[in-house]
């Protein structure tokens, strides 16, 4: 089968007609041909971008019938949610577990969500400090936005960014990450059979050097960008030259914090959860796990037992409950780092191996713990991306907010403990966009999610999604 990219309503090949292949990473077979755009194609849809932007039948779209155009998205997601999760599933490998009860219900919220704004997009009047004048403010659409995504939910990932900006009035070139773009394809099918005008949403599929030339496109008004830190520090840069706007949500190493209060078998569902959910592969994944040096062998022995039980298999086989990882390049990532957790003296509780066996035309490792970790080594500085758990034994309670610092990132963190003072005090001295409390990673289309140092700029849900894809324009008017 070979894919088509949408530009300016058209489905289309890439202009010199060169393709690249998408895999089923769960068996290492090619699925199907997708074009590689060229920059004449990047080119192209932009300026049909452009064009949409300031089209009557977008730009003068009534907020209701916005809201309806956004409903009736999540409408047809949702009344395709079986082919959708298979499909995320064949091409990025999560199981149907995830695909169908977190990546497209997630996706469909989004666009429920940002359908309900549509009519409630207020600027405020302020009194100044000036006779006789007026003065209000309105938020109007920044242009065409390019929205460059992530291979670990490509989905959900584009839904984050596509409903805010469709719902503020912008137009976008969307570029999937080239491992997993068939999604992304399907849902701007669904777009315009929900009646988004052409040209309004548009998808360039292809590597980095499509994502680099959408980002260095003097229309591209805004980038809003998921993916690593490096890439991320050369999208503002680039961006920056020419002051384009920039949401950046980067990579994470989430500590999860357990206080020495705690039943640590109560804890270690939510912990499985936070640290394997996607393979790992899961920017706010729970990956340093510091627990009081009594009882951190406890809870790595505890906590390997139950990962190593955990059924590897085809995410489209019911019974899997961890999938493959989504490449062969990650899978040589993960290797590298745990052979450099071992090497740096991690005590290996269990795993620490690719899988064999029937599985072995597939990119799966076997899920992993070590105990021992200290916050000096590679496997607790580094995003692995992978089913790789650190656990790190501290001796005082009272440094765990300076063990959780301890990072480059500030993405996400969760705290374990049955002293609500306590935990709230470190949820307000731990520097991480999010803090959970007692809780696995949970997201919802309501609560603004991103980084905070290193893991990103920028807020994406909530009304901050709103702000990050419109600007301020203040009227004054004189009443004499
Ligand atoms: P990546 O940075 O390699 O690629 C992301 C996207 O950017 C892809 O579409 C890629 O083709 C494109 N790209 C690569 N180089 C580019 C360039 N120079 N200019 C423009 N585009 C370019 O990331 P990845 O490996 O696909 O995803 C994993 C990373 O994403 C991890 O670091 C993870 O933490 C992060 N992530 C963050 C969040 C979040 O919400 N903060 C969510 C998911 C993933």
């Amino acid at each position: 089968m070979t894919a088509r990219m949408l530009i300016d309503g058209d489905w289309t090949a890439a202009g010199d007609g060169r393709t690249f292949e998408t895999f089923d990473p769960a068996t290492g077979e090619a699925i199907e041909t997708v074009p590689e755009a060229t920059m004449d194609d990047v080119a192209a849809a932009v300026a049909a971008a452009k064009r949409a932007f300031s089209s009557p039948e977008w730009a003068q779209m009534q907020p209701a019938a916005r809201a309806r155009l956004l409903w009736r998205i999540a409408d047809l997601l949702e009344e395709h949610a079986e082919e959708l999760a298979e499909l995320e599933t064949r091409n990025q490998g999560q199981p149907l577990g995830v695909s169908s009860g977190i990546s497209v219900p997630n996706a469909v919220e989004h666009f429920r969500y940002y359908a309900g704004w549509a009519t409630k997009l207020h600027g405020v009047t302020v009194p100044l400090s000036i006779p006789g004048v007026d003065y209000r403010n309105r938020r109007e659409p920044l242009g065409v936005c390019g929205l460059i995504t992530p291979w670990n939910f490509p989905l959900m990932i584009a839904a984050w960014k596509l409903a805010p900006a469709l719902v503020t009035g912008n137009t976008v070139v969307i570029k999937p990450a080239e491992q997993t773009p068939l999604s992304t394809i399907r849902l701007a099918e669904i777009c315009l059979e929900a009646g988004v005008p052409p040209g309004v949403v548009n998808v360039v599929t292809g590597g980095p050097s499509v994502g680099q030339a959408i980002v260095r496109h003097p229309d591209v008004a805004k980038i809003s960008f998921t993916g690593s830190t490096e890439v991320g520090r050369e999208i503002a840069a680039e961006a920056g030259r020419r002051l384009a706007r920039v949401s950046l949500e980067l990579g994470g190493k989430a500590p999860s914090i357990v206080t020495p209060d705690v039943d640590i078998d109560a804890i270690l569902e939510g912990n499985l959860m936070g640290g394997l959910l996607n393979c790992g592969q899961v920017c706010a994944a729970y990956t340093r796990f510091y627990v009081d040096h009594e009882r951190a062998d406890e809870f790595a022995e505890k906590i390997g037992a139950v990962a190593s039980t955990m059924q590897l298999g085809h995410g489209l086989d019911p019974t899997t409950q961890l999938g493959p990882l989504v490449s062969a390049e990650q899978l040589e990532r993960v290797d590298r780092y745990v052979q450099a957790g071992s090497s740096e003296g991690a005590r290996l509780v269990t795993g620490g191996e690719r899988v064999g066996g029937s599985l072995s035309g597939g990119y799966f490792f076997q899920p992993t713990v070590f105990a021992g970790v200290d916050d000096s080594m590679t496997i607790a500085r580094e995003e692995i991306f992978g089913p790789v758990l650190s656990v790190i034994p501290y001796e005082d309670a009272d440094t765990l907010a300076s063990h959780a610092n301890d990072t480059d990132y500030g993405l996400a963190a969760v705290i374990w403990s049955r002293d609500i003072g306590m935990a709230n005090r470190l949820a307000h001295e731990i520097k991480a966009g999010t803090v959970w409390i007692n809780l696995p990673p949970f997201l919802d289309a309501a609560a603004p999610w991103g980084g905070m140092k290193a893991s990103g700029v920028g807020r994406e849900m909530g009304w901050d999604a709103i702000l990050a894809y419109t600007d301020t324009k203040s009227v004054w008017t004189s009443l004499t």
